[in-house]
């Protein structure tokens, strides 16, 4: 039986490591699907030590170093944690039973992007979704605010050239239409339908509104949006224009 199951990524390696380091035996259980992995080209941030090196080789590591303590990490997915009276029965997918006195869940988060063509292939690459994971790899560039006008406004300290696409966000206050026009963050109207992608140089290059309008740019952020309801607008960062054409 094991002291401690651990189920779970990089929260649970750190765990796994305290724990290998107070003689407890450790198991740690992962499915090997961390939500950075598609930061693997642009690498993870904000770790001291560590900084910019690939989510990936940062787990192997951190895989390294619990061994090193005595603990175990396998590769599987768990399916089932059962209470048995003192004791928990942990099943893997494949129907690998362990018994365990304490189980320590750590399996992190699923990102729900948003349903606009193109975009789920770029996240984690130039779709962005953190100012202080990859703010400074954008920073001076111009920048697209997808559903956001808090990010916009974090953004704007990173870029002079930021404009917020409302997407299908509800509509700005009066209070916040002075402080975007102040900071010089222009605002788009109207839902986001595809983004443009230069296929030869594999880059993000604009976007195209469900209207027919497209939006050339650089970079692009998106953040899970809570406003509805088109506002009109001004465009200041992008070139926008009306287009048929694959521009
Ligand atoms: C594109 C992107 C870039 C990011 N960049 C940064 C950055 O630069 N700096 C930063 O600090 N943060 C960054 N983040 C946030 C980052 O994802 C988290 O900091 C970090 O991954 C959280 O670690 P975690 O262990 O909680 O979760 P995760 O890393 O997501 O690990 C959870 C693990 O649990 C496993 N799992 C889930 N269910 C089961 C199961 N049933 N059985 C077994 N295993 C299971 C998964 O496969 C996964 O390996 C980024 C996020 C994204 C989306």
């Amino acid at each position: 039986m094991e002291g401690v199951v651990v189920v779970g990524g990089a929260a649970g390696l750190s765990a796994a490591l305290t724990l290998g380091r107070v003689i407890r035996s450790v198991l740690v259980i992962d499915a090997g699907e961390p939500r950075n992995a598609p930061a693997v080209g642009v690498g993870a941030h904000g770790i001291p030590g560590r900084e910019g090196m690939s989510p990936l080789e940062l787990l192997r590591l951190g895989r390294q170093e619990v061994a090193a303590y005595g603990g175990r990490v396998v590769s599987g997915r768990v399916a089932q944690v059962h209470r048995a009276g003192e004791e928990f029965s942990v099943v893997t997918e494949d129907w690998q039973r362990v018994r365990a006195r304490r189980v320590l869940v750590t399996t992190g988060l699923v990102d729900e992007l948003p349903e606009v063509s193109g975009l789920a292939e770029r996240w984690g690459r130039d779709v962005l979704h953190c100012v202080y994971c990859h703010g400074w790899e954008v920073r001076d560039r111009v920048i697209g605010v997808l559903g956001s006008f808090h990010q916009a406004l974090l953004f704007r300290q990173l870029s002079k050239e930021v404009t917020l696409f409302l997407h299908e966000g509800a509509g700005l206050t009066e209070e916040q239409w002075e402080q975007l026009a102040g900071l010089g963050v222009g605002v788009v109207e109207g839902r986001v339908g595809a983004l443009v992608v230069d296929a030869d140089r594999d880059r993000l290059v604009g976007v195209r509104l469900v209207s027919g309008w497209w939006c050339r740019f650089r970079s692009w952020w998106w953040r899970r949006g809570s406003w509805r309801g088109p506002v009109s607008s001004t465009v200041w960062a992008f070139r926008c224009g009306r287009s048929d054409g694959d521009r």
